[in-house]
């Protein structure tokens, strides 16, 4: 597979739009697997990763379900639900397995300038959650991904775990935690680079900074003519790609909607912004060593659950609190205040229009999120800190999350807060929306989108082969064969630099 063509007739294998996280990994792979690709990304700033792959615009979670409550829901009957959460701890497994396979290559270096462990801890207050708490432990910890979760509503035993949440704490509260201590915290940014850097590296592989795409149109010979504007120069040129990867975080959904591909119809997005308070003070950072996840607030979205987090940014140790959701109207932080009334068309204006109907409780909560003053969101802090001093923190601005929308059975619209690959009919073109459990499964998404995008590429042996050779239990479940699950998470954890 080559370049065909000059100028406009330019032909690529591949156009990858967007330099995030799921662009690099699906790079990065399918220069694994076909070394012959050429491939084409264009990102519309001038650096790479500085949306929602930012390690200040996310939370670094590598998302495995020990903490995260939203992934555990209690049911009616009192019982609570674990599917969710072995999925997502089975994905995160996953990608792990290919960032092992690409150090152990040599294609990446250096584990600790993008994940690290930092235990992960859930902790709650108050009759009813502790109760909940208690007994997602006892629910999940029947499940091999999850031995080793301690549970505790030992005061004494939390303090030694998380003394600045313990600390100034009412003594008669009610409160429990559980703590894993094989936790991550992801620097899904410098992840990103180091990608990126991997790929320019191969033979067929052009990046362009500062170039945004501003067109997909279908040719006649079924490739796609993309339109692509120089920020340096104002200049536009056109090439054509035999598949396109819309990777554009919350940039995806317009640039889908330009494709025409008739799955675009009905899509639409719901924009939250987010922001952290960031600990400007070293002695209390270093006081902390895990990330503690509590309850969302009722109304709240699922991704709003509030955390403290210990975060290693670029080699230096940070203290995080958030994120406090909001509303603007941007698909992107460096995106447009139109952003979102330009996605209003006429296939998803009912779907849209049923949403806010049907949400009332969301909408009021970010409402109540952005008219928050100083002193609420430091209230907000001291349910987990309560010695929080106001001069300690600074606030700062969080990634956008673009929640989908999407038609439902009856022709009106439901929120989903889950990601939702889009593809059309022939796999020549596919779009990643929606934000979560987001980076963290940036490798299982990417695999189920070459699946679906290169399937006749996918049955031959070659591929076949690659792909086990890069995902050692690729076609087996590591949630159903114990024994293979415990055997690759000793043997990424030992090449990720985890125990
Ligand atoms: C507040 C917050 C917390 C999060 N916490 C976590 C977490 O703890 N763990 C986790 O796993 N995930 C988390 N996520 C989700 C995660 O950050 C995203 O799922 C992931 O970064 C998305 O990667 P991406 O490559 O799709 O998008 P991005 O990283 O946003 O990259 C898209 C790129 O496309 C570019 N682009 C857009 N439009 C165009 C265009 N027209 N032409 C050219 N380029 C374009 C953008 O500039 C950007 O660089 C969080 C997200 C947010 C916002």
């Amino acid at each position: 597979m080559t370049n065909s063509g000059t100028g406009s007739n330019l032909t690529v294998d591949v156009v990858l739009i967007g330099a995030g996280i799921m662009s690099a990994t699906l790079g990065v792979m399918l220069k694994e697997l076909q070394p012959d690709l050429t491939i084409e990304i264009f990102e519309r700033l001038d650096v790479i990763a500085a949306e929602s792959s930012a390690p200040m615009n996310n939370a670094g979670t590598g998302h495995s379900a020990f903490c995260e409550l939203n992934y555990t829901p209690q049911l009616p009957d009192g019982t609570v639900e674990i599917k969710k959460a072995i999925k997502i701890a089975e994905q995160f497994e996953t990608s792990k397995e290919f960032w092992a396979y690409l150090i152990e290559q040599g294609l990446l270096n250096n584990p600790q300038s993008f994940i690290r462990k930092v235990p992960h801890m859930s902790f709650v207050w108050g009759e009813e959650n502790v109760e909940y708490l208690k007994k997602r432990q006892q629910a999940l910890t029947k499940h091999h991904f999850f031995k080793g979760m301690e549970y505790s509503e030992d005061k004494a035993q939390i303090k030694k775990w998380i003394p600045l949440v313990m600390e100034g704490r009412d003594p008669d509260e009610k409160v429990s935690a559980t703590f894993m201590d094989i936790g991550t915290d992801v620097n899904f940014g410098s992840l990103t680079s180091a990608l990126i850097d991997e790929l320019k590296q191969k033979g067929g592989v052009n990046i362009s900074l500062n170039h945004d795409v501003r067109d997909i149109k279908r040719n006649a010979d079924g490739t796609w003519k993309i339109t692509v504007k120089d920020k340096n120069t104002g200049n536009k040129r056109k090439l054509n790609a035999k598949f396109v990867f819309v990777g554009a975080g919350g940039g995806a959904l317009p640039l889908l909607q330009k494709s025409g591909i008739p799955e675009s119809k009905g899509f639409g997005g719901f924009p939250v912004s987010g922001q952290w308070l960031v600990c400007n003070n070293p002695d209390i950072v270093k006081q902390h060593e895990a990330k503690v996840y509590g309850k969302a607030s009722v109304g709240s979205p699922p991704m709003s659950v509030p955390h403290l987090d210990t975060r290693m940014i670029d080699g230096k140790r940070a203290l995080l609190f958030g994120p406090y959701a909001g509303f603007s109207t941007r698909f992107l932080k460096k995106g447009s205040l139109l952003d979102l009334f330009s996605s209003i068309k006429l296939n998803n204006i009912l779907p849209l229009l049923a949403v806010g109907r049907d949400n009332w409780p969301l909408t009021k909560y970010l409402i109540s999120q952005v008219m928050q003053s100083p002193a609420d969101r430091l209230n907000a802090l001291k349910d987990y800190m309560p010695t929080a001093k106001a001069g300690d923190w600074d606030l700062d601005i969080a990634g956008q999350r673009v929640q989908v929308i999407k038609k439902d059975a009856k022709h009106t619209g439901v929120l989903e807060f889950g990601t939702e690959v889009v593809t059309s009919a022939d796999g020549s073109i596919s779009a990643l929306l929606g934000a979560s459990p987001g980076a963290s499964t940036s490798v299982p998404i990417m695999i189920q989108l070459i699946e679906r995008c290169f399937k006749k590429h996918v049955k031959t042996e070659a591929w076949q082969q690659k792909f086990r050779q890069m995902i050692p239990s690729y076609g087996v479940s590591l949630a159903s064969n114990e024994a293979l699950s415990d055997e690759t998470r000793a043997r990424t954890s030992k090449v990720l630099g985890l125990i």
